[in-house]
């Protein structure tokens, strides 16, 4: 079968490799059909993994004998550790990710726990390469909004700052959360348009002005957007980093400024659970049409490896491999 196989920094290629056989018991044999290129894949890609890996975490795939598509929760936590028996699988002893430290989905065939999949039922199944990505935005959200409680209002001014596919995910959610009820603007450092905004009634600001947002959420997953939003939070406020910091830098304040003006940090990592999945899954199927605005270019397997290397999405969208293409 055709893989895409990334084999060192900056090095992936189309391979013919033997397809996955003999699923253990609980896998199937599942038939790629879709796969959301992630900023992940574009990191893992630059930096390079110790041995030959296919790349590809938000899959969506059909399995032989079932009608309809599925989508993949990814992680494969243990069920037995500490963290697994306090629900916060991510963070599982024993954790597989497929995609990441087992090969994923950037290939027409993959093995993957049958209990791992999702199905849906969407008028565009290749909407599905969103579910894993909004499933993360749930939990995100999640701990957003009980953090909120140490605020001292409950509208809080919010700012934004990314908007790419997770400021639209996180906006999104927080829009349509009954327990949010502050005022959401964006920033982004691009002047390209993002279409997204103007749907959810957001105002998209051309500066991020110091002491406004009571909340402010960091999306964009540069040391830029980081150091704005511990920048302009006002004091007493809280500062979400849910756009994935490069992993050589520091926190740009120092923690004499951090508990002076009484800044609460917040972080949320992946967090694609059964309950989360199913809510993403849910949130799109009743609102298709701001999620298609969403989806970015439909590429081959073929133009992958360029995809990878030469990182360069349409703002606010996600790019997907169309695998049967
Ligand atoms: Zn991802
Ligand atoms: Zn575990």
């Amino acid at each position: 079968m055709k893989a895409a196989v990334l084999y060192g920094k900056n090095q992936v290629e189309i391979r013919d490799v033997i397809p996955p056989t003999l699923p253990q018991e609980g896998e199937v044999i599942a038939d790629v059909e879709f796969v959301g290129v992630c900023k992940t894949d574009q990191q893992l890609t630059a930096a390079g993994l110790d041995c030959e890996r296919i790349l590809g975490h938000e899959v969506v795939c059909k399995i032989p004998n079932e009608s309809g598509y599925f989508a993949l929760n990814n992680e494969i936590s243990c069920g037995k550790c500490s963290y697994c028996q306090e629900g916060l699988t991510s963070h599982c002893q024993n954790l597989q990710e497929l995609g990441v430290n087992q090969d994923g989905g950037y290939a027409e065939k993959m093995r993957v726990p049958k209990q791992s999949l999702h199905h849906f039922d969407f008028s565009n199944p290749a909407l599905g390469v969103l579910i894993e990505p909004l499933s993360c935005a749930v939990r995100g959200v999640g701990r957003i909004i009980a953090a909120a409680n140490l605020l001292s209002v409950s509208r809080p001014t919010t700012l934004v700052i990314g908007g790419g596919l997770s400021g639209a995910l996180i906006a999104y959610l927080l829009t349509h959360s009954p327990e949010f009820d502050g005022e959401i603007k964006l920033y982004d450092i691009t002047k390209m348009p993002i279409p997204w905004a103007e749907k959810l009634g957001i105002e998209r600001v051309a500066e991020a002005e110091a002491d406004r947002g009571h909340l402010v959420i960091e999306c964009s997953g540069t040391p830029s957007g980081l150091a704005t939003a511990l920048g302009v939070v006002r004091k007493a406020g809280i500062v979400c980093i849910y756009g994935v910091p490069k992993q050589d830098i520091v926190l740009p304040i120092s923690p004499y400024e951090l508990f002076m003006r009484e800044i609460a940090v917040v972080t949320s990592f992946a967090g694609a659970t059964d309950e989360t999945m199913g809510k993403a899954i849910s949130y799109i199927k009743g609102d298709e049409t701001f999620f298609a605005q969403l989806l970015g270019r439909g590429i081959s397997l073929e133009q992958l490896p360029e995809e990878l290397t030469c990182w360069n999405p349409q703002a606010g969208t996600r790019t997907f491999v169309n695998i049967t293409t």
